[in-house]
């Protein structure tokens, strides 16, 4: 771990025991809002002053306790910045460390999660990384629906053959929230009020929760029938805690390609979102801007400061291990940049061949 990144680590736990929320500052000022409705004083009801910008000023923290890191970047380039880190091969697992771990969990590309361990022992587990574990996969169908039959049936047979054990989905998961708002916009527009009414009364974590069970269920069901040895070892967990607490953070996103050995808790490079790329290269560039635009909310990130600086800029990088590999995703990773309107030059792509 270099000093910069140790430095982050510190003050975003600091920060997380920073006393008032912005739910909480959106409780007092509704509180406020009927105290004086009722000719009340708000000092009354929750003891203290609301400070509004408690949540703004968390976010700008934690922007600038990554500043150091991505300066350094922006001075010479991604590629140099990592090759000067003198533990650089820390960000992969070894084949020993590998062959160690208790097999592969599936989990959303959130940079929140850095890590997860097996439920009944204290083994990490190899990560495959995409948002929402797959779900926004389900962006592609008109229905927008993730539960259709053959969505589940895809999903699970993908996570089967790709040696999945652990099926994940976590609270608070956007890329599960953006496939949400797209299905009771479907069904909306299909006139089907009741049902997106229903949908919205149990809202996106209960939904993806449901989800990744319906899939590891099915995952189970075919490696019955395929008599596949770890049968018994399928299953799926919802991830309630990850290993930072708090709001989004992040300011770039890793785009391994055949790198599934990647260490996203290694701390020499910064903690950034992380998406596995597939078979489809359109469809995990479009994955992929669905982060950036994660990240570039205003509310729930540290979406406001992007800019143009180089050292403000959304990091999108390319991870390979041949020169092939990364002009092809560099190559369609700018062709998408150029299509982003206003917050194109907000956007760099800057790979690194590992
Ligand atoms: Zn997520």
């Amino acid at each position: 771990m270099n000093r910069e990144q140790a430095n982050f680590a510190e003050q975003y736990a600091a920060l997380e025991r920073m006393p008032v929320s912005r739910r909480q500052a959106l409780l007092t000022g509704g509180l406020m809002a009927i105290s004086a409705f009722f000719g009340g004083k708000t000092k009354d009801l929750m003891g203290a002053e609301p400070d509004e910008n408690a949540e703004h000023k968390k976010l700008r923290k934690l922007w600038e306790a990554q500043d150091p890191m991505y300066e350094k970047i922006a001075e010479g380039g991604m590629q140099k910045y990592f090759d000067n880190l003198p533990d650089k091969d820390k960000a992969f697992f070894s084949g020993e460390e590998l062959h160690q771990m208790e097999g592969m969990c599936s989990c959303c590309s959130d940079e929140r999660i850095t890590q997860y361990t097996g439920k009944d022992s204290d083994k990490k587990m190899q990560l495959l990384r995409t948002p929402g574990s797959g779900m926004l996969l389900a962006m592609n169908r008109a229905d927008k629906n993730p539960y259709a039959k053959e969505f589940i049936e895809s999903t699970a047979k993908e996570q089967l053959e790709l040696g999945v054990t652990v099926f994940t989905a976590h609270l608070g998961c956007g890329a599960a929230k953006a496939v949400f708002n797209a299905r009771i916009l479907f069904l909306r527009m299909q006139g089907d009020k009741a049902q997106a009414d229903a949908l919205e009364m149990r809202g996106p974590d209960a939904w993806a929760h449901d989800w990744a069970n319906a899939v590891a269920d099915r995952m189970r069901a075919m490696a019955q029938e395929l008599g596949v040895k770890h049968m018994g070892k399928i299953r799926a967990d919802f991830i309630e805690q990850k290993d930072f607490k708090g709001p989004h953070f992040g300011r770039g996103l890793a785009m391994l390609l055949g790198k599934d050995n990647y260490n996203a808790a290694y701390r020499g490079v910064p903690q950034w979102y992380v998406e596995h790329m597939g078979s489809n290269l359109e469809s995990d560039i479009d994955h992929a801007n669905v982060l950036r635009q994660i990240a570039f909310d205003h509310h729930h990130s540290v979406g406001e400061f992007f800019n143009e600086e180089p050292k403000n800029q959304f990091l999108l990088v390319p991870i390979a291990a041949t020169r092939a590999q990364i002009n092809i995703v560099v190559a369609h990773a700018e062709k998408r940049r150029k299509t982003l309107g206003t917050d194109k030059d907000k956007v760099r792509v800057d790979p690194i061949l590992y």
